[in-house]
């Protein structure tokens, strides 16, 4: 069973595929050359051979002559040579040992020295021609000028092969054809070739051996980082994310790949620790409320007498209900839009509209303040963006700007249009933010210290400009702020007036912070 499994896993595995495909690579390849070079080895054997039988051919009608016996009165065979050369007698005798002349009857013709017939012993191995065939041979060679040899390849009863020519040769009269056949073994053709085919078959699988076990060991060795990799990936948990791979310093593909991994683990360190952060904020900002009202009714349950005692710690509580409930809705909402959920309802339309609408709604509540409140608006700037969600961002800043500034300051909401992109910028004379605490403000909770800091029914959530940053980066925009203590704030939101997708964005909007 455990062998069984292990060996699935090694034939499923990286190293094993990556040799195996090693491997038939090395068998089509080996493939190819053998077939290529067997190709070509019997081409040129071909040829080799098809020479030979022709330099006989040539030979014999050098020294082969048919003509007439003045003993026999019969046509026959005569070689004419020197014997005494040995050269010429060589030559002569590799001819006659496989040769053959028929006349054009089919009929064999005598061999004018010996009077034995013109045929030569290996040649009646191979099967005398029958004399049909050769007539036939004999009109069809007739027919043509000149007259075409023909090729054939023969056996001997031992499976010998020969290469034969045969045709037409005449005699010294030039009057009658007569059919002639020379021949050359094919058998050291043969044996190159078979030589050359056990080579093959014993060094190719040895090649392909050696090859896969070479294979499988650098696929091994190439593959051993991988599975260090692995294995120090193993050991990453949520309880240590902080743990990261060593890089090899190799500066290859695996190094790469270790540092997405490790950013990757970065990344996912940053948003578990932002989550961890976001429920321990959560919890804690839903508890102050909940002690309160829970005090508050108690406080009412052991000492409360009269009816107005108990109205008043009902009001109380239902404030903080009221404050509960804010917290809620925010945090669903901002959910909604860090899950991309929430997605933009795009329309055309005048910002300088939006911003002129939400100043005058402002008013009141600013003149409550004692804040002026203006709104610089030059021309039209029409723009493709959420309604919904640009009014709520102006509203967060433009509240934020009223509820910091004191008595007789001024907030200024100014809008410019430029060809591609609209500038909302909502500045007061207010408190300002000092330089510490500025890279905070975007922060989910957080309210900068020492402003009012008792958590009470006029303290802000501290989520207003985390959505704010939401809706900027969901319009692809920028936002930045510059802030100097006891002077004022500037908010500078920057935003693509045609962006032309529908975006969600999440909680990462990277804001600029400045001081004034
Ligand atoms: P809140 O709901 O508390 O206003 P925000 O996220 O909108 O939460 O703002 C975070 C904090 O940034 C505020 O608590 C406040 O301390 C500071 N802040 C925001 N806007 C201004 C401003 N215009 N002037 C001074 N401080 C500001």
């Amino acid at each position: 069973m455990w062998r069984k499994r292990n060996l699935r896993r090694i034939l499923r595995g990286l190293r094993f595929r990556l040799t195996a495909g090693y491997f038939l690579f090395f068998i089509v390849l080996l493939g190819g050359v053998a077939a290529l070079f067997q190709a070509r080895l019997t081409k040129i054997l071909d040829d080799q051979a098809d020479n030979s039988v022709n330099q006989q051919w040539a030979a014999m009608k050098g020294y082969l002559r048919i003509e007439k016996n003045p003993q026999t009165q019969n046509t026959e065979a005569f070689w004419y040579y020197d014997d005494e050369d040995p050269d010429e007698s060589r030559i002569v005798l590799n001819i006659q040992r496989i040769y053959f002349v028929a006349g054009s009857n089919g009929k064999l013709i005598h061999e004018g020295k010996t009077g034995d017939d013109a045929i030569s012993t290996e040649y009646e191995d191979l099967g005398v021609d029958p004399p049909a065939l050769i007539r036939k041979e004999v009109q069809t060679a007739m027919a043509t000028s000149p007259p075409q040899p023909l090729y054939t390849i023969r056996r001997n009863k031992q499976g010998a092969q020969f290469l034969i020519r045969s045709g037409i040769v005449f005699d010294e009269q030039h009057h009658n054809p007569y059919y002639v056949a020379v021949g050359t073994p094919l058998s050291q053709y043969e044996n190159i070739s078979r030589e050359f085919a056990l080579i093959y078959a014993g060094v190719v699988p040895l090649a392909l051996l050696l090859g896969g076990l070479l294979g499988w060991f650098m696929a091994g060795r190439a593959l051993e980082p991988v599975l260090e990799v692995a294995q120090a990936a193993q050991r990453i948990s949520g309880s240590n994310l902080s743990l990261r791979i060593p890089t090899r310093q190799a500066g290859d593909e695996l190094d790469y790949l270790i540092l997405t991994f490790n950013r990757m683990i970065e990344r996912l360190e940053a948003s578990f620790q932002q989550m961890k952060q976001f429920s321990a904020d959560v919890s804690h900002e839903l508890r102050t409320p909940i002690t309160a009202i829970r005090g508050q009714l108690e406080v009412a349950l052991f000492t409360a007498k009269s009816d107005e005692q108990y109205r008043d710690a009902i009001v109380d509580a239902l404030q903080d209900i009221d404050r509960l409930s804010q917290i809620v809705r925010a945090l669903l909402l901002l959910s909604q839009a860090e899950s991309g959920q929430l997605t933009l309802q795009k329309s055309r339309l005048d910002l300088g509209d939006v911003v002129r609408d939400l100043v005058e709604q402002f008013q009141i509540p600013a003149e409550a303040e004692k804040v002026r409140l203006k709104a610089v608006v030059n021309g039209e700037c029409p723009a493709d963006v959420d309604r919904v969600q640009i009014e709520r961002m102006i509203t967060n800043l433009l509240s934020n700007a009223i509820k910091f500034t004191p008595e007789g300051g001024e907030v200024r909401v100014i809008l410019r249009s430029y060809p591609d992109l609209a500038e909302i910028i909502v500045e007061d004379t207010g408190s300002g933010i000092a330089k510490e605490y500025l890279p905070h403000i975007f922060d989910r909770f957080y309210r900068v210290p020492g402003q009012g800091s008792a958590p009470g029914p006029d303290q802000g959530l501290g989520l207003g400009l985390s959505f704010v940053a939401w809706i900027v980066k969901a319009h692809h925009g920028t936002i930045e702020v510059d802030s100097t203590l006891g002077r004022g704030t500037r908010f500078t939101v920057r935003i693509p007036v045609e962006v032309g997708q529908p975006a969600t964005g999440e909680l990462t909007a990277e804001p600029i912070l400045k001081e004034m």
